[in-house]
């Protein structure tokens, strides 16, 4: 068993993430790669920059936490830490907390946070018809969840020497119903969910794989190719994977557990005591890396991401990440725009963008697009 997730740089941090190394099976190593389709390339320079984000990623080396504990007279359900993976992982985790805080029986039950996890966790509380309020401090679009990239992929969330065999086998089962939570959302208008031909490259030689995160049976029309790779790397794992853009999904789903009963109310809790002030006894923490702080969660550390948005190029209907000698780089394509990411500080806050990495992203994504017309 190979459990390490390497540090690397996606919206998450690993390329190419694992779980098991397996031999290569006929049925998914064929020998040529996305016949018949051509690849326009990024027009990736400074001048068509529209905005550079910073975002933090709530990461926890043990993998996020998702349990019950009781407080006094309350009873919290945790759903935090989901580090690079938090709106890929939103419907399993939450439909688990949602599930919890269901189980309480109480028929009315706070929300602390409104990112993908606090929006989701309402949503489906207030679906099955309980009686929901979200406190928040910030509210779409000023929260991490829609500084996210975002490529549907389970990585970057823990660290396989802190992490325990417990939390794989559930987190195996999470994702797999994290990816269902997104179907019945693939081209419905206005969500900003939809699929991209998306390619895993690497440097790895023949040999071996590893299979996806959740089981290779999620990830549509996987390839996995040594020859004929996009930019001419040793190896690519190309598949169908969801895009999802976070400015149209949130607000969506916002609205939606707003329709089916949700309260928001924008307050921010300082303290322990602030949270069991709130009237509700059943209460669902959703505050991303506000737990720190509000629940002294020492294990939280911030992973910085800075991401910058070029002007949309509606041809390029690809994704990819791809390690280069100055740091793994990714470029996921959206209606609004060209999403080019490629940073992960460990233990950094710095809020600012930082023009020295938007030249590095920029330059780099640029060299990648020119690769293309020497492959053609
Ligand atoms: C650059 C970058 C790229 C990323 N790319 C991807 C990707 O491609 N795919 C992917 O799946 N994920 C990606 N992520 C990760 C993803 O953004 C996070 O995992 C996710 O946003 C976490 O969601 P959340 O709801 O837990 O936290 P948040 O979105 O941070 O929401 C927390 C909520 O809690 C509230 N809150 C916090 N403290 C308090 C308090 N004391 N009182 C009241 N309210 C409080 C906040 O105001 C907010 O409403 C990326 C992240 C970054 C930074």
């Amino acid at each position: 068993m190979k459990r390490r997730e390497m540090l690397a740089g996606l919206g998450g941090i690993t390329l190419g993430a694992c779980t098991t190394t397996t031999p290569a099976s006929p049925a998914t190593t064929p020998s040529t790669y996305t016949p018949g389709r051509t690849y326009a390339p990024v027009d990736s320079s400074l001048d068509r920059v529209t905005r550079t984000v910073v975002g933090l990623r709530p990461y926890r080396p043990q993998g996020y936490r998702l349990e019950g504990e009781r407080l006094g007279s309350k009873t919290v359900i945790h759903n935090y830490g989901h580090g690079g993976c938090g709106v890929t992982m939103s419907w399993g985790t939450s439909e688990a907390a949602a599930g919890m805080a269901g189980a309480t029986g109480n028929e009315q039950i706070a929300v602390i946070g409104a990112g993908v996890m606090g929006l989701t966790t309402a949503l489906l509380l207030a679906r099955h018809g309980h009686d929901v309020t979200v406190y928040a401090a910030e509210l779409p679009p000023n929260t991490t969840s829609n500084i996210a990239g975002v490529l549907w992929f389970p990585t970057g969330y823990f660290d396989d020497d802190a992490v325990s065999e417990d939390f794989l086998r559930r987190n195996r089962v999470l994702i797999r119903a994290a990816r269902q939570g997104f179907l019945p959302y693939v081209n419905r208008p206005g969500y900003g969910v939809y699929w991209s031909d998306h390619h895993a490259l690497s440097g790895r030689e023949p040999g071996s794989y590893n299979t996806l995160p959740g089981g290779d049976d999620i990830y549509p029309e996987l390839q996995r190719v040594h020859e004929n790779t996009l930019f001419g790397y040793n190896y690519m794992e190309r598949f169908k994977a969801l895009i999802i853009d976070p400015d149209y999904y949130l607000d969506r789903i916002m609205k939606d557990a707003q329709l089916a009963g949700a309260k928001f109310i924008a307050a921010r809790l300082d303290t322990l005591d602030d949270v069991l002030a709130l009237p509700q006894t059943t209460i669902v923490n959703c505050t991303g890396l506000g737990a720190r702080d509000l629940f002294g969660d020492e294990s939280l550390t911030p992973i910085r991401g800075q991401l910058s948005h070029l002007l949309p190029q509606p041809e390029i209907d690809y994704s990819y990440v791809a390690p280069t000698s100055e740091g793994v780089l990714y470029m996921f394509p959206r209606r609004t725009g060209i999403v080019l990411g490629g940073t992960h500080e460990m233990g950094e806050s710095r809020m600012e963008p930082d023009p020295a990495q938007v030249e590095r992203m920029v330059r780099g994504h640029a060299d990648l697009a020119s690769r293309l017309s020497s492959q053609a």
